[in-house]
């Protein structure tokens, strides 16, 4: 590449890929330009949230003591609701309120900010209020910078790095977007609701920094998706997450969710008295492996949620330390094209390779049904109702009758709900082929 460049990589967006991205670029001496729409790192950004850190245990060794959290999350509940009945597996354990941690719940514009200022502090150029608006490209019709809506904003680069988000119009102007239409893709909708901190404490069982995380199956009635109540120092999050077609066919208001779970019985007493903070929504590319586009081509690569990495299996929605994970490697794959002078698509499958053999991509490979399985009619409309019955009729005293087992109760409850025993079987063997 014999063409003068201003800067070797320029990372679009510094949510945490972008910022990951540019950290690791810039320990390595390498000059690299990360650029953010938003007046700061953040700004834009909402998700539940929990962030799981200890993908910045290599990366940020100091992050236990300097990241901005709100609450390590001690107490992990998986929730399964019908519009009256709750079945709860509320698991607690004191050491994730210790070292090595594991999820803390975080606001974004804090985290943002701080994780880019890892990458300023290691010699990156931030540039806010700045919107790549396209990619540039040399007389060949290569790659070399992106344009900007600044005056004189273009900015050329031996590589650019794609970290734009779900939304990426990036990877979609260099053929790299996601395979697959709305269907994979759900919208997260959040209120931020105030309290004093110890009702929190006092209301989820729990003291000082530690928190608790409440993942719900059954969260939006006759739509796919699912809801989530996290805790904050001295604020709740509470959320829905929907299918985008169903959302669009049941025209019906992602606030009006968000309403209806706050009045669920087994929710309204956690969000009594609570003052809305703020309300913000933002979409979730939940296709996972099987809608994950080209992740590379001549002189650019694509990391975070701009290649549907984010985790959206159920039990798990991790979406921050993939962007994380796939930023360094990212980072990495591009120190050593440009080292060796050699940004071209060939050598940089070498990312895709990278990012098979970590975790970001394992657990996407492995998980590569989860989506569809979790998402599909019976695990959303009536194994909730279905397993809700049969608990509530193996805990109802029924004096002068005889006691029945479970798997009678389970029998009946999937009768009434017309669940057929071979498609219990059946989902049986997936969900142990998925998560066992
Ligand atoms: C409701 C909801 C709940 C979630 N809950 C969780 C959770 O609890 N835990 C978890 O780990 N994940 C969660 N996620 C997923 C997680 O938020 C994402 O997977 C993660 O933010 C992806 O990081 P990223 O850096 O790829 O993209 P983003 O965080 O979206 O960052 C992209 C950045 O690029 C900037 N940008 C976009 N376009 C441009 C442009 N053209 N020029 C310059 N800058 C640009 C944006 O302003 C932004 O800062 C949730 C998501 C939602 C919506």
């Amino acid at each position: 590449m014999s063409e003068p460049v201003d800067v070797d990589v320029i990372v679009v967006g510094a949510g945490p890929a972008g910022s990951a991205a540019a950290l690791t670029l810039a320990r390595s001496g390498r000059s690299v330009v990360l650029l953010e729409r938003g007046p700061f790192p953040g700004s834009k950004n909402m998700y539940g949230g929990v962030i799981y850190g200890r993908v910045l245990d290599r990366l940020v060794p100091e992050w236990i003591t300097e990241a901005p959290i709100q609450r390590w999350v001690t107490r992990r509940s998986t929730m399964m609701m019908t519009s009256t009945q709750a079945l709860t597996i509320d698991y607690r354990t004191e050491s994730w309120g210790e070292k090595p941690y594991n999820g803390a719940t975080a606001y974004r514009p804090d985290f943002d900010s701080w994780l880019a200022s890892k990458a300023v502090e290691a010699g990156a150029t931030l540039v806010t209020s700045t919107t790549a608006t396209g990619l540039l490209r040399d007389e060949g019709g290569k790659i070399c910078g992106v344009s900007t809506d600044r005056p004189d904003g273009d900015l050329r680069a031996k590589m650019v790095i794609a970290c734009d988000g779900v939304n990426s119009f990036l990877a979609k102007e260099a053929g790299l977007y996601h395979h697959g239409g709305v269907e994979h893709f759900t919208l997260g909708a959040k209120e931020t609701l105030s309290l004093p901190k110890s009702v929190i404490d006092d209301r989820f069982g729990v003291r000082g920094n530690h928190g608790v995380d409440i993942e719900i199956l059954g969260a939006t009635p006759g739509l796919a998706g699912g809801g989530f109540v996290y805790t904050n120092l001295d604020s709740i999050s509470v959320g829905i997450v929907v299918s985008l077609s169903d959302l669009q066919t049941a025209k019906v208001r992602p606030e009006e969710l968000i309403a209806n779970l706050k009045a669920h019985p087994a929710i309204a007493p956690l969000v009594e008295g609570a003052d809305v903070a703020e309300y913000s929504a933002h979409l979730i590319p939940e296709g996972g492996y099987k809608t994950m586009p080209e992740l590379y081509t001549d002189r650019m690569l694509v990391a975070g949620d701009a290649a549907c990495m984010c985790l959206a299996a159920g039990l798990w929605l991790e979406g921050v330390n993939f962007a994380i994970g796939a930023g360094e490697i990212a980072a990495q794959m591009a120190i050593e094209a440009v080292r060796d002078g050699d940004v071209s698509a060939q050598k940089l499958s070498g990312y895709q390779r990278r990012l098979e053999e970590s975790f970001v991509l394992a657990d996407h490979r492995k998980l590569a049904d989860a989506p569809e399985f979790i998402l599909g009619d019976r695990m959303q409309n009536q194994y909730p109702k279905v397993i809700c019955d049969a608990v509530e009729a193996m805990f109802t005293v029924s004096n002068p009758t005889p006691k029945a087992g479970l798997s009678q109760h389970m029998k009946a409850a999937a009768s009434k709900h017309g669940v057929k025993i071979r498609h219990l079987l059946k989902d049986a063997r997936t969900a142990s082929k998925l998560f066992g």
